[in-house]
């Protein structure tokens, strides 16, 4: 995974600033969460940093290469969202290949590359299924196996477990985090779960009102001497 650089980072609403001046290094391969309250403005940072959102200004850096004003299918990004967002006409192979039939992929390589991602997941067998026919955590693997399935170099998260029951939601914060570590691919994670983001991250940021409060390790952050 590539290291990211955010500087000074300005996304305004009006006269509201949902990103005021954010600076962040993240680590090539690190896994990071996003953490705050409700309207704290995470999902606009991973949306400016998948490229969905236009910031006023700043900067943005995958590795060495400025991405600021880059469109989104040109950062190799993959993204997972709340809501899975996936076809709902399409089985469950053509989800996952879409990525690839955008890259203009050929077909022996798309199916060899969707075969590796849905047994990555956990759902070989699984790719003639209609996505009508799987249950909520299915249907959220095919959404991370189609988000890793083109192997990006970044891969973005927003909030993917909360639609899910509790016990569903621990089982799968331990499937994403060893998919991250199966990987090595840069991670950031959108969460307003603590114990979610204490489970699951190498660093958290805490952001509230645009600005971060803290980001450290999930220790430094929550063990007092
Ligand atoms: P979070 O993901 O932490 O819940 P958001 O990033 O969605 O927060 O939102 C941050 C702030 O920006 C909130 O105050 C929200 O109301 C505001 N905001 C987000 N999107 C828009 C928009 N399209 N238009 C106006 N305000 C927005
Ligand atoms: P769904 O209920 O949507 O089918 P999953 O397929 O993710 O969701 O799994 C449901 C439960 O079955 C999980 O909570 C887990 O305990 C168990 N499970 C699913 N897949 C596996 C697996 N490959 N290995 C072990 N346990 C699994």
């Amino acid at each position: 995974g590539v290291p990211i650089t955010i500087r000074q980072l300005v996304k305004t609403y009006g006269s509201y600033r949902a990103l005021d001046a954010l600076d962040l290094d993240i680590a090539g391969g690190e896994f990071l969460t996003l953490l705050g309250p409700s309207g704290s403005g995470k999902s606009t940072l991973l949306m400016a940093i998948a490229g969905f959102i236009r910031p006023d200004s700043g900067l943005l850096q995958f590795g060495a290469t400025d991405v600021t004003r880059l469109e989104p299918h040109k950062r190799n990004i993959g993204v997972v969202f709340q809501n899975y967002a996936l076809f709902p006409h399409m089985t469950v192979a053509q989800n996952v290949a879409y990525p690839l039939k955008l890259r203009n992929a050929d077909k022996a390589r798309i199916d060899e590359r969707v075969r590796w991602a849905l047994a990555l997941v956990k759902l070989d067998g699984f790719g003639d299924r209609s996505i009508h026919q799987l249950s909520g955590g299915q249907r959220q693997r095919v959404a991370l196996a189609r988000a890793v399935v083109f192997e990006p170099s970044v891969l973005l998260m927003d909030e993917p477990l909360s639609a899910l029951d509790k016990k569903l939601r621990e089982h799968m914060q331990i499937e994403i985090r060893r998919l991250h570590e199966t990987l090595g691919v840069t991670t950031i994670y959108v969460t307003h779960d603590q114990r979610e983001a204490l489970t699951m991250s190498d660093r958290i940021a805490v952001i509230n009102h645009g600005r971060f409060a803290q980001i450290g390790a999930p220790k430094a952050l929550y063990e007092k001497p």
